[in-house]
């Protein structure tokens, strides 16, 4: 099976918009979300509709969770406070239900998929190889993803040796060479690895591959809308620079 995953959308509509084309060129299977569709973006209500729609398998994420009321807004920082309160009184009852529905974690064909990590399915970031360690050892199977730090990232376990990189644009792996592995497939809708590209992941079980992809959005659309609707500046300026 081929599928491709996304995560960290966040109500970004165009990058969204723009993934989902370059997928429909991949001749995937399937479409999996590892969550934190709203929070910090416009477009909240088509985002989630859209992804209700497309994904066989969605995670809820900590900003989903905070705009649902949750999570106490008190632990995320100002600008994503505010927009997950702006959010919270935009968001329709239909697309609040569908987030209401959802689980931060879940199992799709052998694979372990989790918002955060294996630990902590809602707030661990794993960025660094002591992290990435901990969640390869505890993780259900040999095969897990995770989004949240809304960086591309590989993470491998041979033995007792972990290793991990930042994996940009193009990045292939073959997923049998290690014992366990972790892959973060990037951000949609606010990269933070310095390539303001949105970020996507393509799996092939089959051929036991995973490639990471990197897909060009109007940025200054989605910009032109955070300041329309009076949400915090850093969050449009943040946008252009994948930061
Ligand atoms: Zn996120």
């Amino acid at each position: 099976m081929r599928t491709c995953v996304v995560s960290d959308i966040h109500a970004n509509l165009h990058a969204l918009e723009a993934v989902l084309e370059a997928i429909d060129g991949e001749g995937a299977d399937e479409l999996w979300c590892l969550g934190d569709l709203v929070g910090y973006g416009p477009r909240p209500n088509e985002c989630t509709r859209i992804v209700r729609e497309r994904a066989d398998v969605c995670l809820v994420g900590n900003h989903d969770l905070g705009v649902l009321g949750r999570l106490d807004l008190d632990l995320f920082a100002a600008d994503a406070a505010a927009s997950a309160r702006w959010t919270g009184v935009e968001l329709a009852e239909d697309a609040r239900r569908f987030l209401e529905s959802l689980r931060p974690e879940g199992t799709r064909a052998g694979v372990a998929l989790f918002h955060a990590s294996a630990r902590d399915a809602v707030w661990e970031y794993v960025m660094t190889e002591d992290v990435a360690a901990e969640s390869l050892v505890s993780s259900p199977e040999a095969l897990t993803l995770v989004g949240h730090s809304h960086l591309a990232l590989e993470f491998s376990l041979t033995g007792p040796v972990v290793r991990g990189s930042l994996a940009p644009e193009g990045t292939e792996l073959e997923l049998d060479g290690p014992d366990r592995r972790l892959l973060n497939p990037g951000s949609v809708g606010q990269p933070r690895d310095a390539d303001p590209r949105a970020a996507y992941l393509v799996l092939d079980l089959d051929a036991r591959r995973a490639t990471f992809r990197r897909v060009p959005y109007p940025v200054e659309r989605t910009q032109a809308e955070i300041r329309e609707r009076g949400l915090p500046e850093s969050l449009a300026a943040r946008l252009e620079h994948g930061l």
